[in-house]
């Protein structure tokens, strides 16, 4: 299963950058995750400052 993005989301865009593949982007409100992109290897949840990205 790919990673989600919670709504504690702070748009930091810290993770953005971090993701291997840019499965990331910025959302209405928060980042967002393309789930068919991911391949789950936690990188973003490692420098989310909130831990929103999880793996569900
Ligand atoms: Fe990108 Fe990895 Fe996060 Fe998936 S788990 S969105 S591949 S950084
Ligand atoms: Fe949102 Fe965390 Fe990504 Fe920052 S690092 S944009 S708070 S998910």
């Amino acid at each position: 299963m790919a990673y989600i993005i919670s709504d504690d989301c702070l748009s930091c865009g810290a993770c953005e950058a971090e993701c291997p593949v840019s499965a990331i982007s910025e959302g209405d409100g928060k980042y967002v995750i393309d789930a068919d992109t991911c391949v789950e290897c936690g990188a973003c949840a490692g420098v989310c400052p909130v831990s929103a990205p999880s793996a569900e």
